[in-house]
C-alpha cells in the first residue's frame, strides 16, 4: 500500500526521523547549555518528578538564546514549581479512567471513538495530563488493533476514528497501515482524525512512506496539530504541513492556554496568523487540564474570556479558536 515513488525510495533519507527521535535532548543541564543558559542550573528542580525531559534538537533550535522565559523552552524545561501540591490538581484530571471501554479506546462522545494509539511522544510537554496516565497497559496498537476494531464494529454509530495518545505518529507507518487495512470492511467509518504534535516538533516524521500511506487512505482525513506559539513554526514545519495537505488532509490546530507562554492577545493573534500561513486553521484553545504539577501554567477563566474577546475584535472569525475546557461527564468539550 505504500506508494512512495521509486525515486523517493532510492534517495537516502536526509534525516531519518527515528534517528532524530533517539537523539532528542533528555538531560536538563544539556538543554540549558544548548540555549546558552548553562550557568542557570538553579532553574532546575532537584529531580524530574517522574516525568522526564524530552525535546528534539530541531525544536530546541527554534528557541531564543539566553532567554530563561523563552516560550518554547518553558513548555519543556522541568521547573521547581511542578513540585508544589496545589488543591484541585489531580492525576486523572479529565476522567479518562471512567471512560475506558477496552484496550486503548476512549468512547466519550457521540460518533467519535478515540484510540490511544501510542504512549510515546517525541516531546514531553510539562503541562500535559499524560504525565500521570498509565499508558503502558492501554495501547490500542498492541495486538494488531483487535479490541479497537471490534469495539467499532459493535457500535455502528461510530463514524470517526481519532488516533491520539501519546502521539500516534510515534508508531511506525506499517503499524498505521495495519489499522487502516482493518477498517476496509467497516464502511460506517468515514473519517480518520489524527491528533499529533510531531509535524511541529519533529517534522521529519512526515516522510515519503508516511505520505504514501496517508494519501492512499480512502477516508476523509483530518490532522489536528498542536502548537502553542508562533515561534514553533519554521520552514521545516511549513514543508511538513504542505505535504499533509497534498495528501488530502484538512489541517486544524489545538493549543493550550498557558501562563507565561501564550497568555497575550498579541501572541495568540500572531499564532493564528502564522498557522494560517502554513495552511492550518485554529480549532480549540484549551483551558488547562488540572493535572498535578501544572498549576503554575493556569490562566483564570476571566482572563481567558478577555483574551478570546480581544481575538474576536482583531481577527477574522475563522482565525479565532474555540475556547473550551474538558469536563468529565460532558457530551463534548465545554465552551467557556
Ligand atoms: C476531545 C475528545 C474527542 C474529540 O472531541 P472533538 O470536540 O470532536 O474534537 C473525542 N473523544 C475524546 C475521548 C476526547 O477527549
Ligand atoms: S500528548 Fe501532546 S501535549 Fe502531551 S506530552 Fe505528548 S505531545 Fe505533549
Amino acid at each position: 500500500m505504500i506508494t512512495a515513488s521509486p525515486s523517493a525510495r532510492l534517495s537516502p533519507p536526509v534525516s531519518d526521523w527515528r534517528e532524530l527521535w533517539r537523539n532528542a535532548i533528555t538531560d536538563p543541564a544539556e538543554l540549558l547549555q544548548a540555549v546558552g543558559l548553562g550557568d542557570r542550573t538553579d532553574l532546575l528542580p532537584p529531580d524530574d518528578a517522574g516525568f522526564a525531559l524530552r525535546v528534539p534538537r530541531g525544536f530546541v533550535a527554534r528557541m531564543h538564546r539566553r532567554d530563561p522565559f523563552d516560550p518554547l523552552l518553558l513548555q519543556v524545561l522541568p521547573q521547581r514549581l511542578e513540585h508544589d501540591r496545589v488543591e484541585g490538581y489531580a492525576t486523572d484530571a479529565v476522567g479518562d479512567m471512567a471512560a475506558k471501554t477496552g484496550h486503548g479506546i476512549l468512547h466519550k462522545y457521540d460518533g467519535r471513538a478515540l484510540l490511544i494509539a501510542s504512549g510515546s511522544c517525541a516531546v514531553n510537554c510539562r503541562y500535559c495530563f499524560r504525565r500521570h496516565f498509565p499508558y503502558n497497559e492501554e495501547i490500542a496498537a498492541a495486538s494488531q488493533w483487535r479490541e479497537a476494531l471490534s469495539h467499532v464494529r459493535a457500535d455502528p454509530s461510530i463514524r470517526e476514528l481519532i488516533l491520539s495518545g501519546g502521539d500516534p505518529l510515534a508508531l511506525a507507518t506499517h503499524k498505521l497501515q495495519e489499522l487502516t487495512q482493518g477498517l476496509a470492511d467497516l464502511p460506517q467509518v468515514i473519517r480518520l482524525r489524527i491528533h499529533t504534535r510531531l509535524p511541529v516538533v519533529l517534522p521529519e516524521r512526515i516522510d515519503a512512506a508516511f505520505i504514501g500511506w496517508l494519501g492512499a487512505v480512502p477516508l476523509q482525513k483530518v490532522v489536528v496539530l498542536h502548537a502553542n506559539h508562533a515561534n514553533e513554526f519554521d520552514t521545516s514545519v511549513d514543508a511538513a504541513c504542505a505535504k499533509l495537505r497534498e495528501a488530502g488532509a484538512t489541517l486544524l490546530n489545538q493549543s493550550v492556554l498557558l501562563r507565561g507562554i501564550n497568555d497575550h492577545a498579541d501572541t495568540l493573534a500572531e499564532l493564528s496568523e502564522r498557522m494560517f500561513a502554513a495552511g492550518i486553521l485554529p480549532y480549540y484553545l484549551h483551558q488547562l487540564d488540572r493535572v498535578q504539577g501544572a498549576a503554575h501554567f493556569e490562566v483564570s477563566d476571566s482572563i481567558a474570556l478577555e483574551l478570546e474577546q480581544a481575538l474576536r475584535a482583531r481577527l477574522p472569525g475563522y482565525l479565532v479558536p474555540r475556547l473550551v475546557r474538558e469536563v468529565a461527564g460532558d457530551p463534548g468539550k465545554r465552551p467557556l
